[in-house]
């Protein structure tokens, strides 16, 4: 899929929604980062890393992070 224009310098990419963080990088369509964009429920992290939105409460896709919920990273 392609990265939201909008997102070009981010890499992880949370929904307010469920509370859950993607990875642009390796997002698919089950993560419908589309769909969340366009609900503007959507939230950039600073730094832009898998910790600050661990610690933000974001816990990781199992769709496009699945490596950071088994090694318990978020
Ligand atoms: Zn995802």
């Amino acid at each position: 899929m392609t990265r939201p224009t909008r997102f070009e310098e981010h890499q992880y990419l949370g929904d307010k929604r469920v509370q859950r963080v993607h990875d642009l990088d390796a997002a698919t369509d089950a993560c419908a980062v589309d769909e969340l964009m366009a609900s503007e429920k959507f939230a950039a992290f600073g730094p832009d890393t898998l910790a600050e939105a661990a610690n933000r409460g974001y816990r990781p896709c199992r769709h496009c992070l699945p490596r950071a919920r088994e090694e318990g990273a978020a």
